[in-house]
């Protein structure tokens, strides 16, 4: 089927040719334009961020895949796969555009993508068209000889790139010296390190090297009920409104969960406000959720009465709480599936996916939140002419060998301690008789307001 494309629709409202207004009318152009033409490696390569020294560079993609029409590089990619059939796996996020992902052989969420990239352990590549942190994630989870293609080194995250290793082992020490290290009389550890999946490798070992362990959006209060059985409080990184959001839900109050600001001393609380902790919550966001605003709820219910206004958990507090319901992105399309036909939804989440959920779904209305069109700039640069280029490349093309380009490494010094903090989430379950909330059936664990 021909589905939606937010690309295309930023180019019409460009060019004027479409009403509407974009965030960013940049991203009309080619990613490798949007990349000043030295796209870089890994943590730090969100836009405007200092490239780690040392790290290794792309360099420029090839004009012949700058210049190709958007049908020729369909065709490209089309027969450089039907070429290397089961020999390449392309894995494809729920926010990657629309023209990416008509190649991928899964689609979902975070959580969803590193279950997927065990079910192919025969593929020799893994092409992951997502952002930096999910392809770390896939080369912790795939086997030795996989080799995990991220096709645009520059696709990095911002939420990410919030949390680093430095700020937040100095983080470690000071809660080492306030709390201490000895577990309690029931045997919990004085502090838990929970770390969201959208973060390095480097903080996902340090959360297998001290207890720890990760989260997504879709499985947050497991892990979070996981973390409380076994440590007296939680340091949750790095997005403060998936922890803030998640505890809340599960009965932390507000003032048991203060904020971790790196740049200040003790994160800016006092030692009594982190004696009383429950959840520290590190001072990092997503940008695009972060757009999402109570103003645009009340617009939305006032123009479509009647509407289910269903979020993401990495939106404020404030947007969570005046929704309709809240969940990661595999519940809000579990939820817009079973819903009846002819109902109106109002979604907060990166516009990719409520664009191609409204195409999905003609028997429903509908329509992002936020009436600007704003795409995350991250995922944005995978970009079809990238895809074509890493998979001729495995084909081996113009004459030159096979070759793996852009493949994503996880230092061994990382890896070991990366894989314990992600199995133990893997392995983590909600408890038996825990009470569910009014999820779709099949969606995983979410929030509804009465
Ligand atoms: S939507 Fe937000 S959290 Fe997700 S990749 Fe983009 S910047 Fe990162």
């Amino acid at each position: 089927m021909t589905i939606a494309s937010v690309d295309r629709t930023i180019r019409l409202i460009s060019t004027g040719t479409a009403p509407g207004s974009t965030c960013s009318p940049q991203l009309a152009a080619g990613p490798w334009e949007f990349d000043s033409g030295t796209p870089g490696y890994g943590p730090g390569s969100s836009m405007g961020d200092v490239l780690p020294t040392g790290s290794p560079r792309q360099g420029a993609l090839p004009e012949r895949y700058r210049t190709a029409s958007a049908d020729e590089l369909d065709a490209r990619i089309r027969s450089a796969k039907a070429t290397l059939g089961d020999r390449v796996v392309i894995l494809g996020h729920f926010y990657q555009r629309s023209e990416v992902l008509e190649h991928a052989d899964f689609v979902g969420d975070s959580f969803q993508l590193a279950q997927a990239t065990k079910s192919r352990p025969d593929a020799e590549a893994i092409v992951f068209c997502g952002v930096h942190f999910m392809a770390e994630t896939a080369d912790l989870l795939s086997g030795p000889d996989q080799a995990v293609i991220l096709p645009n080194l520059a696709a990095g995250c911002s939420m990410a790139d919030m949390a680093d290793i430095d700020s937040v082992t100095d983080c470690w020490e000071q809660l080492e010296e306030l709390y201490g290290t000895e577990a309690d009389a029931s045997g919990r550890v004085p502090v838990i390190p929970v770390t969201y999946m959208n973060s390095s490798a480097a903080l996902k070992a340090f959360c297998g090297a001290n207890g720890g362990i990760v989260c997504t959006s879709s499985n947050a209060e497991t892990v979070l009920k996981w973390a409380f059985e076994r440590g007296q409080r939680v340091l949750f990184f790095p997005d403060q409104h998936l922890g803030r959001n998640t505890a809340k839900a599960m009965g932390v109050p507000l003032e048991r969960m203060p904020m971790w600001n790196p740049r200040k001393p003790l994160g800016g609380s006092t030692e009594t406000e982190l004696d009383a902790a429950q959840v520290i919550l590190w001072h990092g966001f997503c940008s695009v959720h972060k757009r999402f605003t109570v103003d645009q709820i009340t617009t939305a219910r006032a123009e479509h009465p009647g509407v289910r206004v269903i979020v993401h958990p990495e939106c404020p507090m404030a947007v969570v709480d005046a929704a309709d319901e809240y969940g990661s992105t595999d519940y809000i399309k579990k939820a817009i599936e079973a819903a009846p036909a002819g109902s109106t939804f109002a979604i907060g989440t990166e516009i990719n996916l409520v664009q191609r959920l409204a195409a999905e779904h003609p028997e429903h209305t509908i329509f992002c939140l936020d009436p600007v069109v704003c795409p995350c700039s991250t995922m944005y640069r995978i970009h079809s002419g990238y895809l074509a280029w890493v998979l001729e490349a495995l084909v081996g093309d113009d004459g030159q060998p096979p070759a793996v380009l852009n493949r994503i490494e996880v230092p061994a010094t990382d890896a070991t301690n990366a894989r314990v903090a992600l199995e133990r989430m893997l392995a983590a379950r909600p408890p038996a008789g825990a009470p569910t909330s009014a999820a779709p059936a099949g969606a995983p664990e979410s929030g509804t307001r009465a």
